[in-house]
């Protein structure tokens, strides 16, 4: 009988698509899901540490699942994986803290390392898919921002992009599927770089030369309008300080990009724009939505704001530039607002 596994997905949508590459890799070791995770030979919990209500949930039901069925073997990757804090507090429950970027080392942790060859990086794992009609396609993973309140970066890495290659082989399959949305997804997407390896067309004046191009987050929004079929293409996370000029003209005039910008703005004040090292204005966020509307009619913004006491403050953009919907949040990360030094 196969043993079975169950995935608690927690937090953004690069989680969700972490946890369908690691859903197809349990598979491919053999491994069968489980809706019932008291019973699971495996549960993994894929956590979330940017706020505490998400960091919560794991010590209320960690303990549980051990206690119903002492014998499962728990794992914890995500987000909270790397924490030494949370590791000392729930230890006793858990059998390996995986760091996301090392997911082929459920294998080896398995006992299953010499059923396949692993990848060189966890991008390459196939993702089981959770729907038939939208499609979360990861660009990379990691940050280089350390945003101060966040943990991302410590508990990612830096950034890793995707070769073009990869992702546009992926998209091609998903479109040839009958998929309609396909989402790209990254901490930043508008910082992508990678290579691309093409070879010029025979009608070009290279004649089978082999071409390296480095491309940008803006030529990677074409190659994927380019592919032919009946689809969309959504994009989540923009960093303001990476909304190029380049990039808004191509969603411009992309036809099957859609007219969605999620904009974390996160703070409508530069002194607490400067004290989060977002690297930003406020003005220059105005400026870059003034020219998204421009070029094209966008309907919704996001902005995430952090600060309690600024409340007032972080509403100002979403009045001042016209955006469709203000999104606010309060700071959650206990962690990190001690070790920033906010009250
Ligand atoms: S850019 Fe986003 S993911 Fe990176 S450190 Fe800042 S908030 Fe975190």
């Amino acid at each position: 009988m196969k043993k079975t596994y169950h995935i608690i997905t927690i937090g953004c949508q690069m989680n969700k698509s972490d946890s369908e590459r690691m859903a197809n890799f349990l598979e491919e070791l053999g491994y069968e899901t489980t809706e019932e995770k008291y019973k699971a030979d495996l549960v993994i919990i894929n956590t979330c540490g940017v706020r505490q209500l998400a960091e919560d949930r794991i010590y209320g039901f960690v303990p549980r699942i051990k206690k119903e069925n002492p014998k499962v073997k728990i794992v914890i990757t995500g987000c909270l994986s790397g924490r030494t804090d949370v590791q000392r507090r729930m230890n006793d429950y858990v059998d390996l803290w995986l760091l996301t970027k090392d997911m082929t080392k459920l294998a080896e942790f398995l006992n299953k390392a010499d059923k396949r060859e692993l990848p060189d990086s966890y991008l390459k794992i196939k993702p089981k898919y959770d729907s038939t009609f939208s499609a979360l396609v990861p660009i990379g993973n990691g940050c280089d921002n350390f945003c101060t309140y966040c943990v991302v970066p410590h508990a990612r890495g830096r950034e890793v992009y995707r070769p073009a290659e990869d992702i546009i082989n992926e998209v091609k399959e998903l479109v040839g599927k009958g998929y309609k949305e396909i989402i790209l997804i990254a901490q930043n997407v508008n910082s992508y770089e990678s290579i691309i390896n093409y070879e010029l067309s025979i009608t070009n004046k290279g004649n089978g030369r082999k071409i390296n191009k480095k491309i940008n987050f803006a030529e990677l929004i074409r190659l994927v309008n380019d592919i032919p079929g009946n689809f969309w293409i959504r994009f989540a996370t923009s960093h303001p300080k990476d909304m190029s000029d380049e990039l808004i003209k191509a969603l411009a005039e992309c036809e099957k990009a859609c007219h969605h910008i999620h904009l974390p703005v996160q703070a409508g004040d530069d002194e607490i724009l400067a004290r989060m090292n977002r690297k930003y204005t406020v003005e220059h966020c105005g400026l870059s939505w003034r020219k998204q509307k421009a070029v094209r009619r966008i309907s919704e913004v996001g902005q995430r704001g952090k600060f309690r006491y600024d409340i007032h403050r972080q509403i100002q953009p979403t009045a001042r530039y016209g955006c469709a919907e203000n999104e606010r949040r309060r700071f959650q990360a206990g962690e990190e607002k001690s070790r920033i030094g906010f009250d």
